[in-house]
C-alpha cells in the first residue's frame, strides 16, 4: 500500500476500494474512473453516491485514524492519487499564517467531533496519540502575532508610525563622516519602539516587506537632500537603503529608484542598494539582472553581512558590486579570535583586487577602529562613532572624529 501523497492506486471495476468498519490512511483523489460511495444513514438505511474524476473521498483519514464510515467501490476501473495525513499536515505547515490558522481551528474541531463518536478501542488508542502529536498546536501564538503584526504594519505606513534613523559611516581616511545607512524605527503607539529584527522578518515572509522599502526609498532620498543641504555636510554624501530580494524581484524597482532620484538634485551614486549577501544568493539570476540595471543607471550597491551568507566567492564576479559590509560578528571577535582577524585581513585584500571599498560594522571600541585602520578598512560604522539616530540630530555628525 502506498505511504507517500501521490501514489498512484489502480483498482479494477467492482472491486472494494475501502470497507465500512477498517481503519483508514489514505484519502483518495479520482483521477480516472468512477466510484459508489455506500454510506448508513440514520434510518439505517444503505444511501449511495456517485463520484467521478476529480472527486475526494476518505478524507476523514486525514483529520483522525477513526474506522472508515462508508464501504467505496470501483464502479469501473479507476485510478485514484493517495493522500497522506503527513503530507496534508506538511502543506498546511507551509501556507500563509491565516489559511494555517483557519484550518488548524477547523481540523481541531472535526476530530474533536470524531473522538466523541469514535468507540476508544485500544488498537486505536496509540494511533490516536500519535496524530494529536503531529497536530498543529504550539504555533498558534507565533500565528497571531505575525498575523496581527502584517495588519499593524499595514496601517504603520498610512498613519506615519514608522521613521528612519540614520547612521553616520566614517572614512578611515580622513575621519569625516562620508555617508549613512538608513534603518527603519517603528513608533507603535502602544507598544512604544518596536526594533526592526521583530518586524522586518514579518515583512519579508508576508511580501510587505516591497511597500515597506518603497516607502523607505522615498523617504530617505528626500532626507539625504536636507542633510547634503545642512551647514557643514561633506560633498557627496551617501546613503545606503536595505532591500529584500522580494524588491529586487519587482519589474519597476529600478523605474522606482531612478524617480526617487529625479524628485531631488541627488545623483544616483548617492544612493547604496543594501542587500544581503544572504538574500541575494536565494535568486541569484533575478538579483543579477536587477543590480546590473541599477549599476548601469549609476546607483551603488553593497553586499551587506558580507561572510555570513556561505556561499561560494565565485559570486562576486557575478553582481556588480561597489562595497563590501563586513558583518558585525567577525568585527566584535576581532580582538580575542585570531581566525576573525584573518577572515577581515583577507576580506579587504579581496575587496581591494576586486576594486570594491569595505565598510566595516559595528565597530564599538578604539581598538577596533585601530586595527580595522591598519588592516586597511576604508569606512566604519558603528556605535564607537555614532549610534543610528533621528534626521534632526545628524547635524552633529558632520565635524573631524579623530579630534574629538
Ligand atoms: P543591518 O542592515 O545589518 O543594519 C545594521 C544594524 O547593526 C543596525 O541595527 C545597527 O543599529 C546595528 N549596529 C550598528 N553598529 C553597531 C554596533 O557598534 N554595535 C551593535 N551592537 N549594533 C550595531 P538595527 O537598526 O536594529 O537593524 C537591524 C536589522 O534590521 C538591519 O541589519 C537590517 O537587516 C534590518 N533593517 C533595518 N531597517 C531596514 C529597512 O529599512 N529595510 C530592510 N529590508 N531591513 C531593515
Ligand atoms: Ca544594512
Ligand atoms: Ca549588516
Amino acid at each position: 500500500m502506498a505511504n507517500i501523497s501521490g501514489a498512484i492506486r489502480h483498482v479494477k471495476k467492482g472491486e472494494d476500494i475501502l470497507r465500512q468498519g477498517e481503519s483508514g490512511e489514505y484519502a483518495y483523489i479520482i483521477d480516472s474512473g468512477r466510484v459508489e460511495i455506500l454510506i448508513e444513514n440514520n434510518n439505517g438505511e444503505i444511501e449511495r453516491i456517485e463520484e467521478g474524476p476529480g472527486s475526494l473521498f476518505g478524507e476523514v483519514a486525514l483529520l483522525a485514524r477513526t474506522k472508515r464510515a462508508a464501504t467505496v467501490k470501483a464502479v469501473e476501473d479507476c485510478t485514484l492519487i493517495t493522500v497522506t495525513p503527513d503530507d496534508f499536515i506538511r502543506r498546511i505547515e507551509a501556507a500563509d499564517p491565516i489559511l494555517r490558522m483557519v484550518t488548524k481551528n477547523l481540523i481541531s474541531y472535526c476530530r474533536n467531533k470524531l473522538e466523541l463518536e469514535d468507540d476508544h478501542s485500544a488498537p486505536y488508542d496509540d494511533v490516536r496519540a500519535k496524530m494529536k502529536n503531529k497536530t498543529l498546536s504550539g504555533h498558534t501564538q507565533e500565528l497571531v502575532s505575525s498575523i496581527k503584526m502584517e495588519h499593524a504594519l499595514n496601517k504603520a505606513i498610512e498613519q506615519n508610525e514608522l521613521q528612519l534613523y540614520y547612521q553616520p559611516i566614517i572614512n578611515l581616511e580622513s575621519f569625516n563622516t562620508c555617508g549613512f545607512e538608513a534603518l527603519m524605527r517603528w513608533k507603535h503607539p502602544t507598544d512604544g519602539m518596536i526594533p526592526p529584527n521583530v518586524f522586518i522578518p514579518v515583512a519579508e515572509d508576508t511580501g510587505l516587506i516591497v511597500k515597506l522599502s518603497e516607502w523607505a526609498l522615498r523617504e530617505a532620498t528626500a532626507a539625504l537632500e536636507r542633510i547634503q543641504a545642512m551647514p557643514n555636510a561633506p560633498e557627496n554624501l551617501y546613503c545606503s537603503v536595505n532591500f529584500s530580494s522580494h524588491d529586487l524581484s519587482k519589474p519597476s524597482f529600478l523605474d522606482e529608484l531612478v524617480e526617487a532620484v529625479n524628485n531631488t538634485k541627488l545623483h544616483p551614486r548617492q544612493i547604496k542598494i543594501e542587500i544581503t549577501e544572504r538574500l541575494l544568493i536565494l535568486q541569484p539570476e533575478v538579483a543579477a539582472k536587477t543590480l546590473k540595471a541599477c549599476k548601469d543607471a549609476g546607483f551603488s550597491i553593497a553586499i551587506d553581512d558580507f561572510g555570513t551568507g556561505y556561499s561560494s566567492l565565485s559570486y562576486l564576479q557575478d553582481f556588480p558590486i561597489d562595497t563590501l559590509k563586513i558583518d558585525r560578528a567577525f568585527v566584535q571577535k576581532m580582538a580575542t579570535d585570531k581566525t576573525s582577524e584573518e577572515l577581515i585581513r583577507t576580506i579587504i585584500q579581496l575587496g581591494k583586487t576586486l576594486n570594491m571599498d569595505i565598510i566595516a560594522e559595528g565597530a564599538e571600541e578604539a581598538h577596533e577602529v585601530e586595527k580595522l585602520k591598519e588592516l586597511n578598512c576604508d569606512m566604519v560604522q558603528g556605535y564607537y562613532f555614532a549610534k543610528p539616530m533621528p534626521e534632526d540630530e545628524l547635524a552633529s555628525c558632520f565635524k573631524n572624529w579623530k579630534t574629538e
